[in-house]
């Protein structure tokens, strides 16, 4: 087709001129960025191509993403932002542990962490990028292969794989090479992109449609594999969920032996019908996680044995209790050994307190000698107990030390997501720290009031919950439960009395960045849960701008009791007008739909 649309000799004719450039299709989130003489101004999701999300802060949290280029040039660039593989692994296990749905790829994991409203979460997960368009006036170069190059010396993260123009025979070897090699990467790829490499080109082929005509996309078939399933096993998590795993007959996929791969839950096993015995086959998600698709019903003997969950926890033997209307079957235990150990495990992880060294084999050790029984313990640690520890000498020791010292002054959200709420991820946690800060401003037993005041949302008004970013009536009764039970106070106060002091979220902080970004808001009346200086301080905190009187420029007009002139001009101008309910979500980042 390009051969007729160039006016060429049909092949196997010689067509020297015509070559190709081919990249690694990455299943990301387009992004499009604006440099300004070298500078980073804007970055955009590119959405339908035309338009998009200005996400412009949380791109700058991207390591891969340079702020600067080597060269003072103006020029928008294109690519994809994306998850990596450890990384996705990471964050469904711990979905998979809060009985969350799990995301299906690292393209759906990795667009959700950027459309975040809180850089803060885009942070807190390693996403990266690559890029592989270049538009800049005039254009310094003729031809696609050597825009990557010039991407990559500009200081963008671009394939390392690549060759000035390739003919099809070299298209189609680039192909067959990333067809196995490609379940060595970092990240996941799912085809080839072949362009045709001349802008000249390009453009004499121009577009039909939307479609250009000089670019096409090739999709590797997805590997899969059959296996056997020699036993299906509970295995007990952090929070006392059972997740039943399949122990396979060990089988090489995309890239690696696999002897084990998740069911998730008894209504998975049950749906795809997965039997002890059963022929399955097998997959990666995502390219990474062993996935079990389906069971071959017609090649059973007879012999395979339907699961149960068991009536007891295989670890502590006490019963196994099933949320209503949820698929989690768990250990009601708090002291089971196999929570404990893993509750204290994610206390210390990436996630939470983020203690470096604190690895399983030093909780394990540190449990069985009795000097953590509770969370507030780490804090309590003296270097000579550290010291006395397998494998321990006084350097490592005192390492440990300051890493526990340090984990002391974390984001709240950090530290609300280390206790472990069922249901609560990352980013509910996130969300939760915001609106906490929202209701009790920063300052002395900062902890312990946060503390205080959740526990009596939780004992009183519950429903108030579904102000925070995200959270629905499952979560709300998560939370309910969680915060109105006297041990999670308990928490609480041990860690508050061991010195934790948490940092509040960014909607605090001097950025001057927050869900009112760019917002100029007016007050007027009398709110019943702020004084006009509490609102006015809550509104620079959340990035916006306090204004004394209405005018066009006004977003939002708050109008409390005994609102006057000022509400009857933003009602003349159409400007949205919202009650306390309403400002506390505007503050809180959901917006003022229904305020
Ligand atoms: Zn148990």
């Amino acid at each position: 087709r390009v051969r007729r649309g160039l006016g060429l000799p049909p092949a196997p004719e010689p067509a020297p001129g015509l070559r190709y450039a081919a990249e690694l299709k990455i299943d990301g989130l387009a992004v499009s960025l604006t440099y300004e003489r070298g500078r980073l101004v804007q970055g955009a999701t590119r959405g339908d191509g035309t338009t998009g999300e200005d996400v412009t802060p949380n791109l700058r949290t991207i390591e891969a993403i340079p702020d600067r280029l080597t060269e003072p040039v103006t020029a928008d660039v294109r690519g994809e932002v994306f998850m990596p593989k450890s990384e996705f692994a990471r964050i469904n296990a711990e979905r998979e542990e809060l009985g969350l749905p799990l995301y299906a790829n690292p393209r759906n994991s990795g667009a959700g962490s950027l459309r975040q409203k809180d850089p803060a979460v885009t942070a807190s997960r390693l996403l990266s990028a690559w890029f592989y368009q270049l538009l800049e006036e005039p254009p310094a170069v003729d031809r696609q292969s050597a825009a990557l190059d010039r991407l990559a010396r500009l200081g963008l993260p671009v394939n390392s794989d690549r060759e000035p123009g390739l003919d099809i025979e070299g298209v189609m070897a680039f192909t067959e090479r990333w067809r196995e090699a490609r379940h060595d990467l970092p990240y996941e790829t799912d085809g080839v992109v072949v362009k045709v490499d001349r802008f000249d080109h390009q453009q004499r082929l121009g577009m039909v449609s939307r479609a250009p005509r000089w670019a096409i996309a090739y999709k590797f078939p997805p590997e899969q594999v059959e296996t056997v399933v020699e036993d299906i096993v509970p295995y007990v998590g952090r929070t006392g969920t059972l997740t039943p795993v399949a122990h396979l007959r060990p089988v090489k996929v995309a890239g690696s032996t696999v002897a084990r791969a998740t069911l998730h839950n008894l209504d998975e096993v049950r749906r795809k019908d997965i039997r002890v015995g059963d022929t399955v086959v097998l997959q990666k998600a995502g390219d990474v996680i062993p996935e079990v698709v389906r069971s071959l019903a017609d090649r059973r003997t007879g012999g395979e044995q339907a699961f149960e969950m068991p009536a007891a926890c295989p670890v502590c033997g006490t019963s196994i209790v099933r949320d209503e209307g949820t698929v989690r079957h768990y250990c009601p235990n708090p002291s089971c050994p196999a929570r404990v150990g893993q509750e204290f495990a994610h206390f210390a992880g990436r996630g939470g307190m983020d203690i470096e060294g604190a690895g399983w084999k030093v909780l394990v050790q540190l449990i069985q000698r009795g000097m953590l029984k509770r969370r507030g313990d780490f804090y309590r640690l003296t270097i000579q107990d550290l010291e006395s520890l397998d494998r321990f000498a006084r350097k490592s020791a005192e390492n440990l030390y300051e890493a526990i010292q340090r984990s002391r002054r974390r984001p709240l959200g950090r530290v609300l997501n280390a206790l472990g709420i069922p249901q609560v991820g990352e980013t509910t946690a996130i969300d939760l720290a915001r609106w906490a800060t929202v209701n009790v401003p920063p300052g002395d037993d900062w902890l312990r009031r946060v503390s205080a005041f959740l526990r009596e949302i939780a004992t009183a008004a519950s429903e108030r919950f579904e102000e925070v970013e995200g959270v629905g009536p499952t979560v709300t009764g998560s939370l309910a439960r969680f915060f109105s039970d006297p041990a999670t106070a308990d928490v609480l106060e041990d860690l508050a009395d061991a010195g934790v002091e948490p940092e509040a979220p960014a909607l605090a902080a001097a950025t001057g960045e927050g869900p009112l970004t760019g917002k100029t808001v007016v007050v007027t009346g009398t709110l019943p849960g702020f004084s006009r200086q509490e609102a006015e301080e809550a509104v620079r905190a959340a990035g916006g701008k306090p204004a004394a009187s209405v005018s066009r420029k006004t977003d939002y007009v708050v109008a409390g009791e005994g609102a006057g002139s000022k509400l009857a001009k933003a009602q003349e101008l159409g400007i949205p007008v919202l009650d306390e309910d309403g400002f506390r979500r505007l503050l809180a980042g959901k917006g003022s739909e229904g305020g």
